[in-house]
């Protein structure tokens, strides 16, 4: 047992992923005592970050951004293949942290089993007895945050991929050009359940290629995914050699959202900052954590304020009334993609890119009137085969109970 607490803090951060240092950044601005562990704090963080190169710059953070490519490519099938008028970034994760971390002191060595809560703050427990003493509490552990409770707890969705860096010989295209999504056949691949190449050419021959299941129920397995990427690779005419970097990748999506007035506050995956439709987060943490901070900041320099009002005050931030329910239709998208094939999804996704705002629809940042013209426009532009499905989904008896228990 350590003899001594660690000193107070305002803010203990739990975890040193992208959302808990994008809070540590935020409260050392305010000049906030903050502090984040993590059981692993010097470990570099193991997922390549992709985002749309337009999120970095409005957060300021064009500067991480290791590569850019100015087409970001959604190949359907032969006849349809669209080139996004939208730029994509591969994120720098060393250069990203090191930007965040450059202010408050370094993570510390610490895995909280437990936190108990009183009127002025929150103890919190490590695995090896240390004791931490803090105003408030964040939690930023991720999607299996043992801490944060939710509204309701839903059947999750999982994307599931399989990536490698290596060298391809007789590349498929130029270089200069980034594939989202290649939902092209696999030969011997099941359309029943579609999956796409995730493609970014990382100059010269070296490439970072991923076979990824947007979202599907059960995740479908590793071995499934490694193998189609391998035939695909194959289809597209390129000799794979020279692997240095596997990434297996499975995200947990349309997890519920979390309750606003408990006393763990959170960010990131823990707080349910997963877009449910993309797999996404990095961005939205990135936004979302002055706001959160900022709240928690005023909340407790304000007269009578404390950290039960501030916790309140802070998950008022991050996730306000009209949020909650564009998230909760955007689950409901999720909902309705587990359940489309391979044709449908490509249907799906050409109707989808002739939508106005599908830029906003993917960074999960539409208010809710703009999010449901999105969905509108894109049920207009499908055809009748995809129409049905998506009225399969949403508009039968109990579609409609689904998504009046979502929206209720
Ligand atoms: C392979 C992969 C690729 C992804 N690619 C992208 C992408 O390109 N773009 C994107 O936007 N999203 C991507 N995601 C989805 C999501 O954005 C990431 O999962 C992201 O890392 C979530 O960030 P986070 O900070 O919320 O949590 P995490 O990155 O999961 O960080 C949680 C941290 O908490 C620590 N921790 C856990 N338990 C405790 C505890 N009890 N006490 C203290 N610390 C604890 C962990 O050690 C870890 O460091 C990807 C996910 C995966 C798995």
């Amino acid at each position: 047992m350590h003899a001594h607490p660690h000193p107070p803090l305002d803010l203990l951060v739990l975890g040193a992923g992208p959302a808990g240092c994008a809070a540590a950044h935020a409260a050392h601005g305010l000049g906030l005592r903050v502090q984040v562990v993590d059981p692993a704090p010097e470990r570099p963080w193991p997922n390549t970050y992709g985002s749309w190169r337009d999120a970095l710059d409005g957060l300021a953070l064009g500067h991480v951004a290791r590569r850019t490519w100015a087409t970001t490519r959604v190949h359907l099938d032969a006849d349809r293949s669209l080139a996004l008028p939208r730029a994509y970034a591969q994120v720098d994760g060393a250069a990203l942290r090191e930007h965040l971390l450059a202010g408050p002191p370094p993570p510390q060595r610490a895995r909280v089993v437990a936190l108990a809560h009183d009127d002025t703050g929150t103890t919190a427990t490590d695995d090896d007895g240390g004791i931490w003493r803090a105003r408030v509490v964040l939690d930023a552990t991720g999607a299996q945050t043992p801490f944060i409770e939710r509204t309701r707890t839903l059947a999750p969705g999982f994307q599931a991929a399989w990536g490698w860096a290596l060298t391809l010989d007789d590349a498929p295209w130029p270089a200069d050009e980034m594939r989202l999504m290649d939902f092209g056949p696999v030969p011997g691949g099941d359309e029943a359940a579609p999956s796409f190449l995730y493609a970014m050419p990382h100059g010269g021959d070296r490439w970072f290629v991923e076979e990824t299941v947007l979202v599907g129920r059960p995740a479908m397995p590793f071995e499934a995914l490694e193998a189609r990427l391998v035939a695909r690779l194959a289809a597209l005419g390129c000799t794979a050699r020279d692997i240095t970097a596997t990434e297996r990748c499975l995200i947990p999506m349309g997890l519920g959202l979390p309750r606003g007035d408990q006393r763990v506050l959170g960010l990131g995956a823990a707080a349910g900052m997963v877009h449910p439709a993309t797999g996404y987060s990095l961005a939205h943490s990135l936004r979302a954590a002055p706001e959160v901070v900022a709240a928690v900041a005023e909340a407790l320099g304000a007269d009578g304020g404390g950290p039960a009002a501030a916790a309140r005050a802070g998950w008022a931030a991050a996730w306000p009334r009209d949020r909650r329910r564009a998230w909760t239709l955007l689950t409901y998208g999720m909902e309705v993609l587990c359940r489309l094939d391979a044709p449908a999804t490509r249907d799906f996704f050409a109707a989808f890119f002739e939508a106005d705002d599908w830029a906003a629809f993917l960074d999960g940042t539409q208010p809710l009137p703009a999010l449901t013209r999105t969905m509108r426009q894109v049920f207009a532009a499908a055809p009748w085969g995809v129409r049905g499905r998506l009225m399969g989904g949403s508009f039968s008896a109990p579609g409609l109970r689904m998504l009046g228990a979502l929206l209720g």
